[in-house]
């Protein structure tokens, strides 16, 4: 076993499971992807910290709890079609790539964009499609969408993703102020847009979620 697993080993056990989430799937996927992947060299030992770290461009890789919390909302059983806006380093994207049948992710900085894609290709994550700009606007020609999770904060929950989530669908967002805000998972539960169900999963502060439907900058 190298040194990067025990630590991830370590991670998983005393970050996340002891904090509560328990799919086993979501659990054992993040005891495999190698994070000091996705973060720069310089930082390569704290990877594994209980903590976000700068990723440039004044972004941030989540902290792996949250990491895991927002995956096991989505519930995903690994025949799902899901959107993530916010690409970031592509550690999330990777995650997701193990746990669903396709993903398609957005990212409004190409720099972090073509990171991302470079390190989803060394790990062979073929069933990745990237798109880089404004990611409010959700990915229309792909949906509906079993699952969109959004890793960076809005003001509120964008209706044009809701319309984007299939019927029984998940979307997984914080919202709130710049500084801090919910996390929530909201359960499109009728054609209908009015019917949703919404779950405060938990307190958070997230970078903001930049764009038409997001902060103005
Ligand atoms: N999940 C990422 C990871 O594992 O590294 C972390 C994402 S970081 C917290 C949030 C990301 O959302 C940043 O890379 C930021 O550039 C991106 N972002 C902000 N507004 C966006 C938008 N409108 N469309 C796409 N990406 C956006």
């Amino acid at each position: 076993m190298d040194r990067f697993q025990k630590l991830r080993i370590k991670m998983v056990e005393n970050q996340i499971r002891a904090r509560g989430v328990t799919d086993e799937r979501v659990l054992s996927v993040m005891a495999k992807i190698p994070r000091h992947l996705f973060v720069d060299e310089a930082l390569i030992e704290q990877a594994y910290n209980d903590n976000p770290l700068p990723i440039g461009k004044s972004q941030t890789i989540s902290q792996p709890y949250i990491v895991a919390l927002m995956t096991a909302a989505l519930k995903l059983t690994g025949r799902e079609k899901v959107l993530e806006i916010g690409t970031g380093s592509g550690y999330q994207t990777a995650i997701l790539a193990e746990l669903a049948e396709q993903v398609f992710s957005i990212e409004r900085i190409a720099q972090l964009a073509a990171g991302a894609r470079k390190q989803l290709d060394a790990l062979n994550c073929f069933n990745v499609a990237m798109r880089v700009g404004d990611g409010t606007y959700g990915w229309r020609e792909e949906s509906p969408f079993d699952g969109i999770m959004v890793t960076a904060g809005a003001p509120k929950v964008p209706t044009i993703l809701l319309e984007q989530l299939a019927v029984g669908g998940r979307l997984v967002i914080p919202t709130g102020g710049r500084i801090s805000q919910e996390l929530l998972r909201v359960t499109r539960m009728s054609a209908d847009l009015n019917e949703v169900k919404t779950e405060v999963l938990c307190g958070c502060r997230f970078v903001d979620l930049i764009g038409e439907h997001g902060w103005n900058n």
